[in-house]
């Protein structure tokens, strides 16, 4: 496995790629790699013919008070779990070789941005498309995969595809979850013990969720009571947002009409959850 640091190296090593005519597939990350992240490596592997990992942890997706300093980073660790899946390239370039002195562009995704948690996190989504976008321009893959964990994430990155005409073919892989049904997160690491029992109370209520639904009940006010009820038994869980919505635009709908997205976010101690699925009427 190469590891390349500079854009210029990327770059150079994607052109010859591609003269040689071999599909290029990108798992962009932010490292503290689990299961989940090794789930989109191994389906990477599967759709083309060369991989490459991306690992950054980007500043511009967080908030002056949110966890940037603190997010869990372990090079090394990703560096033997990434050797182990027979990643061709993993690029990892620095702070300043992303955003050097003088950096003024971003982009935005207008209607898609401020909902769902770009409500709580304003200018996070405007810090991912960016960098997304840069990191398709460096790196020029054929195919990039994103986990569906972040299904707001997913939607918006279709949508800039499309919208800035990028030649990338985007994938959605399934959220991974350990066994218990807690969906993996690199930010899972700041749970105590009993936070950890406690975070189960999302995916406790996605499931009350989908069993209403498949009873017959339609109204999302009355889905969302029921989850509400399930997390509000759990002391140590406080709800940011608990919302149904439209699989493509996420605007809220009032009922589960064909497929629905239900999305929420929950603070377990300093670790912001979120989880999400699609309902189906
Ligand atoms: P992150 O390092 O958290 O930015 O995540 C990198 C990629 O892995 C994103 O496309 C995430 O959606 C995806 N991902 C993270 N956790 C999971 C999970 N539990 N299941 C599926 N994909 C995931």
């Amino acid at each position: 496995m190469r590891i390349i640091e500079s854009i210029q190296e990327m770059r150079f090593w994607s052109d010859a790629e591609r003269r040689e005519g071999r599909r290029i597939v990108l798992v962009p990350t932010m490292g503290a790699l689990h299961e989940g992240h090794l789930s989109l490596v191994r389906d990477g592997r599967k759709r083309g013919e060369r991989l490459v990992v991306s690992l950054f942890v980007n500043p511009a997706q967080f908030a002056p008070q949110e966890d940037f300093a603190a997010y869990p980073r372990d090079f090394e660790r990703d560096q033997v779990l990434l050797e182990k899946e027979k990643v061709d390239v993993l690029f990892h370039p620095s702070v300043s070789e992303i955003y050097p002195e003088g950096y003024q562009s971003y982009v935005e995704v207008e209607k898609l941005s401020p909902l769902l948690c770009g409500e709580f996190r304003p200018g996070h989504f405007r810090g991912v498309a960016t960098v997304v976008a840069k990191l398709f321009n460096i790196v020029r893959p054929h195919a990039a995969i994103f986990g569906a964990k972040d299904y707001q994430q997913l939607q918006l990155i279709r949508r800039t595809v499309r919208d800035l005409n990028f030649d990338v073919e985007v994938v959605g892989h399934p959220t991974v979850r350990d066994q218990d049904g807690l969906a993996l997160s690199s930010r899972n690491v700041y749970l105590s013990r009993e936070e950890r029992a406690a975070a189960l109370a999302l995916h406790r209520s996605l499931k009350r969720a989908e069993s209403l639904v498949l009873r017959g009940e339609r109204e999302s006010k009355r889905i969302i009571d029921a989850m509400r009820a399930e997390i509000e038994k759990e002391p140590l869980a406080r709800i940011e947002y608990v919302k149904v919505c439209h699989p493509e635009t996420l605007e809220q709908v009032a009922r589960v009409e064909g497929e629905a997205l239900l999305a929420l976010a929950v603070w377990v101690g300093k670790a912001r959850l979120i989880d999400n699925t699609i309902l189906k009427a």
